[in-house]
């Protein structure tokens, strides 16, 4: 391998993982030192980068009204809630846990918060009234009605946006594209208005934005600018039968690249910020995003020790100790994650599956993954893991979850424990 190859095979791009010489570092600190004090798997974050991707968005929205909500599904850890909430970000979420999550982060960005999801409860509903949240985005008749009973109930007025189905193709993978009318999420917009009007007759409510959200990992604008084109048109129409519509909620899903591939977190922003502006120009509307992955994604990395190497005929396999419970992303999408030593070590290239130690064949992180020949007791990242990561960790074959660790102006801290075995069986009865 000659010199430039080298470089460009360990140039991970607009990440903050960085090698310095041989050795991974995340905003400065030493990788391996972090895996050798607070154990493997362990969960990195960079806060410099979470906030430099916020800092991209709110600079590409300024000038128009706008707020981002934060997708609290994400990666719903209370320290980077607490950090997304100081930089003046909403949250968009899904269930009554998640509310007490951004209550616990910070009860003020409360008022921030939007409720999506297909089936909300009734106490989850109250939560979010008693909290006076911005908006609960609507996603049936049946849960207007819901909506409206519970506001009455207790006395609220309940804000709400029908989350409509645009019927736009977005391209991604299908377990994550949800703006098609054949997906559970929305209303079709074509009935939208006639709910709207019913909706605005309905004690406790108060019909106030539109709010559409097409899927995730769309790293294409063109479908962004088409969905929001579409809300548009209803949002003139509402206003035109009486409504008062000031909010457009645009949703989240606006992807990354998790390969090699060149990427330009501030180019894309970029453009992705000039299609819907140029779709909502006069419309006088508070724009709301709800970005998840595009904040976090690259953020956060899995550092996994190898347990141990194998030859099963013709394949290797490197086991590690991080899990598909840690990161069920490759067994649940066919996701794509790098995986990068902690530490270079000159070695040949070789090709192996690299598995976690979990009882399934899904369980797998690569399969005939090139990278530099791996032994048993080498530490390697997986990048981009900072997005539906540990939000979507387990407890399968009774395994703790992972600690997570937060990077900050050169300095790391625990921002969760590991989960130990007494933790996991406290709730159960013999
Ligand atoms: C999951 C979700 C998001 C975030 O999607 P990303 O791809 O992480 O940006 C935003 N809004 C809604 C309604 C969601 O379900």
């Amino acid at each position: 391998m000659n010199e430039s190859t080298t470089n460009s095979m360990n140039d991970l791009g607009p990440r903050p993982f960085a090698y310095n010489g041989p050795r991974l570092e995340v905003s400065g600190v030493d990788l391996v030192s972090l895996a050798e004090q607070y154990g493997t798997p362990l969960y990195v974050y960079s806060a410099d980068n979470v906030r430099s991707r916020v800092e991209l968005l709110q600079r590409a929205f300024a000038g128009v009204d706008h707020t981002l909500c934060y997708a609290v599904k994400a990666n719903s850890s209370l320290a980077l809630l607490k950090l997304l909430g100081e930089m003046g970000c909403g949250f968009d979420i899904v269930s009554g846990g998640e509310l007490e999550r951004v209550h616990r982060a910070d009860a003020e960005a409360q008022s921030r918060v939007v409720f999506s999801g297909v089936g909300k409860l009734a106490w989850e509903i109250d939560a979010a009234l008693e909290a006076g949240i911005l908006m609960f985005n609507v996603e049936s008749e049946a849960e207007v009605e819901l909506l409206s009973a519970r506001a009455q109930a207790l006395g609220r007025t309940a804000r709400m946006a029908l989350r409509v189905n645009p019927d736009v193709f977005a391209e991604t993978h299908p377990y994550i594209s949800t703006g098609m009318s054949e997906h559970k999420f929305g209303i079709a917009i074509a009935r939208a208005r006639a709910i709207y009007a019913h909706a605005a007759k309905l004690p406790g409510l108060e019909p106030a934005g539109v709010s559409v959200h097409i899927g995730s990992q769309i790293r294409d604008v063109a479908p962004f600018a088409e969905s929001v084109k579409r809300v548009r048109q209803l949002i003139e129409e509402l206003r035109a039968d009486g409504l008062n519509i000031r909010y457009l909620d645009a949703g989240g899903g606006f992807g990354i690249e998790y390969g090699r591939k060149a990427f330009d977190p501030a180019e894309r922003v970029t453009a992705y910020a000039a299609a819907i502006k140029e779709v909502i120009a006069g419309l006088g509307v508070h724009l709301l995003l709800e970005p998840g992955r595009f904040i976090i994604a690259q953020a956060g990395a899995l550092l996994t020790r190898v347990i141990a190497v194998k030859q099963n005929g013709a394949k290797r396999f490197v086991i590690t100790d991080a899990a598909m419970n840690d990161l069920i992303r490759p067994a649940l999408y066919q996701a794509h994650h790098e995986i990068v030593p902690l530490e270079l070590r000159g070695r040949a290239a070789q090709v192996a599956d690299i598995v976690g130690p979990v009882c399934e064949s899904g369980d797998f992180f690569a399969r005939d993954r090139e990278t530099e020949a791996l032994e048993a007791g080498d530490l390697v990242a997986l990048l981009d893991a900072g997005a539906y990561g540990m939000s979507l960790s387990s407890n399968y074959n009774t395994r703790g979850r992972a600690a997570e660790v937060l990077v900050e102006g050169g300095k790391a801290r625990l921002i969760r424990r590991r989960e130990t075995v007494e933790e996991m069986l406290a709730g159960e009865v013999l």
